[in-house]
């Protein structure tokens, strides 16, 4: 996601957009006449941005929400500032960093 596979082409944006609309089920003949009228096309364009936006955010939390242990079981460390669960000492010693910056230790 967000890169090009080795040898793709370089994609320009309306090349992206293109292809989240044939995923809202619009289809490569129907963006032409859609597009003659300016207002329902913002429409669509606005209503696919969004709905790509949400599915990209929801796949984000959900690939988060993997990497954090979900129960206290699971939990091999937590911090000692904010008792969060970490499964993995590497994201504990991140975490602590992130105290660090904010001048929490
Ligand atoms: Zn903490």
């Amino acid at each position: 996601m967000g890169q090009r596979q080795a040898g793709g082409p370089k994609l320009r944006y309306k090349d992206v957009i293109k292809r989240h609309l044939v995923t809202a089920d619009v289809t490569h003949t129907q963006i032409d006449s859609l597009a003659s009228d300016r207002k329902k096309w913002r429409a669509i364009v606005e209503d696919v941005v969004v709905q790509t936006d949400e599915a990209r955010t929801a796949r984000e939390a959900s690939r988060q929400d993997a990497r954090r242990p979900t129960t206290e079981a699971e939990a091999a460390t937590h911090c000692h500032i904010c008792h969060c669960p970490f499964a993995a000492l590497i994201g504990l010693r991140s975490h602590l960093r992130a105290h660090e910056r904010r001048g929490e230790t």
